[in-house]
């Protein structure tokens, strides 16, 4: 899995307090420098005034102005369950690699085995991996062996397989329905900070799957660089508290 950070808003921050500092202002934000805008906040320099509002608006609920200020994240090679999960959230916009368009007639099934175009669970392959709903999913090498050999069979013989229907003159869009929900995908997505924190609540919480959870740990990593002060502050105060609804 790759997650990158292919477009973002520009100084989104400043974007948010000018947002936000226009709820409580006569005059037109418009008209006003950035410093003029955050002449009334507390702080000694433009950054501490930032920190100052930010974190008021974070901890009194005031989400809308994190609405403003926009990423998009490109991500190569995650399952189409993952993709699944991911794309429940109705407020960030995708673009999906298409399967209809992009087919896999030569991808080597002996290559799938090792890792290509399916994304194998760390469980089929370790040991000690213990998975969500298990109180303990340790078993011996022999085991995981078995595992990973039946996993890695099964999914090289659905690719073998949908070669063989393409090869046959089956469609792209129809042979696809044998291949495995493993099966690697590349997303484009796009979100604001405000759904950035939302999806981060729910998918890089601990009940969550452990791909979506790497990814969303990504994308955290990214947002925490684009937009400091309020993802430390998320990270900080607000990622482990109880009964959020949204963000
Ligand atoms: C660990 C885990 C397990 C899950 N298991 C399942 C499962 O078994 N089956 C399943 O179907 N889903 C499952 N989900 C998906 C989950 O139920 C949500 O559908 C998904 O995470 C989208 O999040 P959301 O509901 O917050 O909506 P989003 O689309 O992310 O919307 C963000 C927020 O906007 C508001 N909102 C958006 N649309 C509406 C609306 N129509 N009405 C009212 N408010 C709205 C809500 O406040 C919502 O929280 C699971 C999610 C997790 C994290």
């Amino acid at each position: 899995m790759d997650v990158r950070l292919l477009e973002a808003t520009d100084d989104p921050e400043e974007l948010i307090c000018r947002a936000a500092r226009n709820d409580y202002m006569s005059e037109f934000v418009a008209d006003q420098t950035f410093p003029e805008t955050m002449a009334e906040i507390d702080g000694e320099t433009t950054r501490e005034k930032q920190e100052t509002l930010i974190s008021h608006l974070l901890d009194h609920g005031h989400f809308g102005p994190f609405e403003h200020p926009h990423a998009t994240f490109a991500i190569e090679g995650v399952s189409r369950s993952c993709m699944a999960q991911l794309t429940r959230h109705r407020h960030v916009s995708f673009d999906v690699q298409s399967m209809r368009y992009v087919s896999f007639d030569h991808v080597d099934p002996d290559a799938v085995r090792e890792g290509e175009l399916v994304v194998f669970p760390p469980s089929a392959t370790d040991p000690d991996w213990v998975g969500r709903n298990q109180k303990t999913g340790q078993v011996d090498e022999e085991t995981v062996e078995k595992r990973e050999e039946i996993f890695a069979d099964t999914v090289a013989d659905a690719v073998e397989s949908y070669q063989e229907l393409l090869e046959l003159g089956m469609p792209p869009e129809d042979a696809r329905f044998v291949l495995p929900i493993g099966t690697k995908v590349n997303i484009v997505m796009t979100m604001n900070a405000r759904m950035l924190m939302h999806v981060a609540d729910m998918r890089a919480a601990a009940d969550a799957q452990w791909e979506i959870r790497g990814m969303t740990e990504d994308v955290l990593d990214l947002a925490a660089e684009w937009c400091p002060i309020t993802f430390e502050h998320y990270e900080e105060h607000m990622r482990n508290r109880k009964n959020r609804l949204s963000p």
